[in-house]
């Protein structure tokens, strides 16, 4: 019988917490610079490289590998015969407390994104608290935790499927993938879950995603069993899709695909599909009673030779005079170094703009030939401007778009991943464009940001309206001032190129 102290569970969830905030772990980084290598299109291998040096400046400089922290994800495996020595909190209150200190680190204050009351006041709980656990009783005399921060752009791409049990699962995930867009920042894995109930199988999904990426060594030795020829076969089709890195079209979609499955009743076929994003951050460690966790380090010779430069064919833009003229001549696909002053605002506050233009209020600050960038940043620390400060998923500010474009003068946006027809529609109507960043960039978009005050909304804290001023911000034209999307074109292209669409892709 071992004795768990509960202090050793509260400090080995903060270290893992803190830690994985800057470590990738390193199967992934080592699969992402695979796909590097490997990658033809030159926009998914520009977007690849940042996200390969971000992940290096993470390791060394200890910040965020995205601004957005996550919400935490536990799975607990308590031994039968672990005894807890004078615990005061039952073991949710523990893991709770270990994820308030990690998130409130004075080193590395973590973005706290959880909010309380989600289908009303949506308050934030300002410590990033409470995480999601899930819990089994298993033999033996340890307590092991797998310990993940999900980003919530990748997990707002779920989907989950009651199929009749003679569909084709394959046939399923190739139809739903394109229709996830890019917000979940791909390259990543997709985890899925298969059997059970539709409970078990998202539990099954998302358990999935805390493996190891060992996809070439599956491939290497066969697969064994129908979950191997799956996992095979959907990672094969799946980047046959030719989605690529942030949309970009490209070869390397996902790193790898990991399905876990139960028996199930005769009548279903639940499937569950969560995918994982760049900003992958998980890891695992066991308490026997001997002290807390200990996370080793690990060495930069592990991550990839790869340091992003910004590209001498990039057209370096002045936000500060820039001129729909100037906009109207950007081309999809085109790179850009933004430097000079632009706004931000996200979800929280683009309804409030639209509530105060609804009442004939007057805004806070002139959006006239403004750019804004979507984003919420993590506070700053010692002599940082800005915390990580990546962009975050353009499709949710779809809805007011039209009405902002119409009523502000607003001259762009900046954000991440796709716009949806109406958008882009909008986007035509106006004459406006929108670019993009790249998503688990977060860094290294940080270090372009030279100055930040916030200019209006206060009380919302990183969803404020802040004016950046920036020097050569890296950024992609993804829809053009006709409307053209590069999300709706490179894919297509790429998947044409790699030439094995399978013919039920639908
Ligand atoms: S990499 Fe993309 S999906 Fe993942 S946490 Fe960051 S912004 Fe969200």
């Amino acid at each position: 019988m071992s004795k768990i102290r509960q202090d050793d569970l509260i400090s080995s969830i903060a270290d893992s917490l803190q830690y994985i905030s800057y470590y990738h772990p390193k199967d992934y980084i080592q699969a992402l610079g695979r796909a590097y290598e490997l990658e033809e299109s030159p926009a998914a291998k520009d977007a690849i490289a940042q996200i390969l040096t971000n992940s290096r400046m993470c390791a060394e400089g200890h910040r965020p590998i995205c601004q957005d922290t996550g919400i935490v994800t536990c799975f607990v495996r308590v031994g039968m015969d672990v005894q807890w020595e004078g615990a005061t909190m039952s073991v949710t209150d523990m893991i709770n407390e270990g994820v308030r200190r990690a998130y409130l680190h004075p080193d590395n204050k973590l973005r706290a994104s959880i909010l309380m009351d989600p289908a009303g006041g949506r308050k934030n709980t300002k410590d990033n608290t409470p995480a999601v656990i899930h819990y089994e009783i298993v033999p033996g005399n340890t307590v092991e935790v797998d310990i993940a921060a999900k980003g919530g752009g990748s997990e707002n791409k779920t989907k989950f499927v009651m199929l009749n049990p003679s569909d084709s699962i394959v046939d399923w995930v190739l139809k739903t993938v394109p229709l996830m867009g890019a917000g979940w920042c791909p390259p990543g894995m997709l985890g899925i879950g298969i059997g059970g109930t539709a409970e078990k199988a998202m539990v099954m999904a998302k358990e999935a995603l805390m493996e190891e990426i060992d996809i070439h060594e599956l491939i290497a030795r066969g697969p064994q069993n129908r979950v191997e020829e799956l996992r095979i076969e959907l990672y094969e089709k799946v980047n046959a899709l030719g989605i690529g890195a942030q949309g970009l079209g490209g070869l390397a979609t996902v790193l790898d695909v990991k399905i876990k499955d139960y028996p199930t009743h005769a009548a279903s076929l639940p499937v569950a599909m969560i995918p994982n994003c760049a900003a992958t951050r998980h890891v695992h460690f066991i308490l026997d009673g001997s002290g807390p966790a200990e996370l080793e380090a690990p060495k930069l010779e592990d991550w990839p030779a790869v340091t992003w430069t910004p590209s001498a064919a990039a057209t370096r833009v002045d936000l500060n005079t820039v001129t729909r003229a100037d906009v109207a001549s950007w081309k999809p696909g085109q790179t850009l170094l933004l430097n000079g002053k632009m706004l931000t605002g996200r979800d929280a506050a683009h309804k409030r703009i639209v509530d105060m233009l609804n009442k004939g209020e007057q805004l806070p600050v002139d959006f006239t030939n403004r750019f804004i960038y979507y984003v919420g940043p993590v506070d700053p620390v010692r002599d940082e401007v800005v915390g990580p400060a990546g962009p975050t998923t353009a499709t949710r500010m779809d809805k007011f778009t039209d009405q902002v474009l119409e009523q502000t003068g607003l001259l762009g946006m900046i954000g991440k991943a796709e716009r949806g027809p109406a958008a882009c529609e909008s986007i035509k109507k106006h004459q406006s464009v929108y670019l993009m960043a790249v998503g688990g960039a977060a860094y290294l978009v940080s270090k372009a940001i030279k100055a930040s005050q916030v200019v209006g909304f206060a009380d919302l804290g990183m969803e404020a309206i802040y004016e950046f001023e920036v020097v050569d911000m890296p950024v992609t034209v993804a829809v053009d001032s006709s409307g053209t999307s590069v999300h709706a074109i490179a894919p297509k292209e790429w998947q044409a190129k790699i030439g094995k669409i399978p013919v039920n892709a639908g």
